[in-house]
Order: C-alpha cells, then sequence, then structure tokens
C-alpha cells in the first residue's frame, strides 16, 4: 500500500479519537519512528509502498493508538529539554510544564557548585537533565520504585551523566542522611476530582502513584518534603506544583517556616512552580 494511502487510514482511524491535528502529528510521529520518513520526506513521496513489515508495524501502532496508549510508551522514548529519555509504564512520561522547572533552576544555578536533591525522580527527566546542565553540580536522586530507579539509571547511563540513585520512600523518611543546598521535586499532586477532566492516555496507562493523591490531602508530600528541609540545614526549595493550588501552596510552606516564596507560571500561563527559602 502507498503511504498516502495509509495515512488516510491512519487518521480515519484515529482522528475521532484525538481530533485531527494530534492524528496528524502522531502519523508522523509514527512514520518517523518506523520509516524514518518525516512530514516532508512524506509529501514528496506520496507513492512510498509500504513492505509488509512496516504495515503491520503501523498496524499496530495504529491499534495501540486506538486503546490511548501514549505514543511515547509505544515508541519507548520521549524528549524532555533537549535530551533523549527512555520511558514505560513505571514511569510518568515527562511533561513540557516540567521543562520550564528545570529552566528556571539551571538559569537561578548556572556556574555554581551546588548539591541538588531530587525526590520522586521517575525516569530521571529533572535530575539527569541538571546533571547534563549544571555540570559544577552534585546531582542525587530518590524514588520509592524500584522499576522507575532502573529506568532512571539507564538514562543517566545514556546521556552521559552520574547520578547516586537512592531507593526510598519519601513519607517514611524521618531526615535527610546527607545536607543538599538545593531540593527540587515534582511530587504526585493531581487531586482524584481532577480525573474526570483527564484522557484515557494518562488514566489507564500512566502510573497512580507518580499522579494522584487525595482530595482531602493533597499537599501530602510538599509537607513532608518542607518538613524535611525545614529540619537540616538552610536551603531552597523548587517544586512543580498543582495550577488551581498555588495560593494554598504558598501558605503552606510559609506556615511551615519558608521565606522568600516565589510563584510561577508555564507556558500556559498556569501558576505551576513554586520557589522557597528554608
Ligand atoms: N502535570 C501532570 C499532569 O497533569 C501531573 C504531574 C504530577 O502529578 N506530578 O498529568
Amino acid at each position: 500500500m502507498s503511504i498516502i494511502h495509509y495515512k488516510n487510514q491512519f487518521l480515519t482511524a484515529l482522528k475521532p479519537l484525538y481530533g485531527v491535528d494530534e492524528a496528524l502529528s502522531l502519523f508522523y510521529i509514527s512514520t518517523e519512528e518506523v520509516l524514518g520518513l518525516g512530514k516532508i520526506d512524506i509529501a514528496m513521496n506520496p507513492n512510498f509502498v509500504l513492505d509488509s513489515t512496516q504495515e503491520t508495524l503501523l498496524n499496530s501502532y495504529k491499534e495501540r493508538l486506538e486503546n490511548w496508549e501514549p505514543i511515547q510508551y509505544i515508541i519507548g522514548e520521549t524528549n524532555f529539554y533537549g535530551l533523549d529519555f527512555k520511558v514505560t509504564r513505571d514511569t510518568l512520561i515527562p511533561r513540557p510544564e516540567t521543562e520550564a522547572l528545570v529552566d528556571w533552576l539551571v538559569h537561578d544555578l548556572e556556574g555554581k557548585e551546588v548539591s541538588i536533591l531530587d525526590l520522586g525522580t521517575g525516569s530521571g527527566c529533572i535530575a539527569i537533565s541538571l546533571a547534563k546542565y549544571l555540570p559544577n553540580a552534585k546531582m542525587c536522586a530518590m524514588d520509592f520504585s524500584e522499576k522507575a530507579l532502573a529506568i532512571a539509571k539507564q538514562n543517566a547511563l545514556k546521556n552521559g551523566v552520574k547520578i547516586e540513585f537512592i531507593q526510598q520512600d519519601i513519607l517514611k523518611l524521618s531526615a535527610f542522611e546527607t545536607t543538599f543546598d538545593i531540593v527540587v521535586s515534582n511530587p504526585p499532586y493531581v487531586r482524584n476530582l481532577e480525573k474526570e477532566a483527564m484522557r484515557p492516555n494518562v488514566l489507564d496507562y500512566e502510573p497512580d502513584s507518580a499522579l494522584f493523591v487525595s482530595d482531602k490531602d493533597p499537599f501530602i508530600f510538599y509537607r513532608k518534603i518542607a518538613e524535611l528541609c525545614s529540619k537540616s540545614t538552610p536551603k531552597q526549595l523548587y517544586f512543580e506544583i498543582n495550577e488551581y493550588l498555588g495560593e494554598e501552596m504558598k501558605s503552606l510552606v510559609e506556615q511551615l517556616g519558608g521565606t522568600e516564596v516565589e510563584l510561577k507560571e508555564d507556558f500556559r500561563g498556569k501558576q505551576r512552580m513554586l520557589k522557597v527559602n528554608f
């Protein structure tokens, strides 16, 4: 079958689920991965004929996408802050709003010799990007999930950076064993009540433990982290936060002794990040 004919089939199947723009973008991501052909190559070779292996593989992508599986899990890789990361269903897929958090730290800390701890590292995207772009920083990353840490370790190797990884449930930690200058975290912060607005690609595939907190105590991770920080030497904390809870987050860290709280918006204009001194 020719690629142009196949494109019609692919779009007919996926448009009703994703809308035309996203379906098109999923088509080109798939062809790039399977055929090594992107949008321009296809426009220039509309009569390119798929062999049966290529067609079978593209069909399997199409079917998995029809079941709402995220394209990043299908390919097994994604890009974050200009770097490639392996991702599996044991790790959250790195989000563009988290790139903004990394960017904030990179700008604040450029050239400085600091020690940084990333709590709930998942795929390792925050810790690894920081290690890459802040070569003078000493990076440590923690996660409770052994499976996520295995992926994060592979990602550190893949990107040629050295990071100390520690398997530890933050909620069970009574104190940090070493001191750090900076603590960064993108902990679970989505309340169950927000599930209604979320799509099956997130709800059915990404790890619940990386996303959700109870409606009753959405700040459980932040409170714990802030308490751990306030117990040890003065330090700076950077959080990714729930876009609906910025002001509450600010009050929380202030109540716990934090000073100079700064809230920052992401590229969608949502209050998404917070910096605080302890
Ligand atoms: N921003 C992510 C989402 O909305 C949530 C990340 C998190 O819970 N830490 O899917």
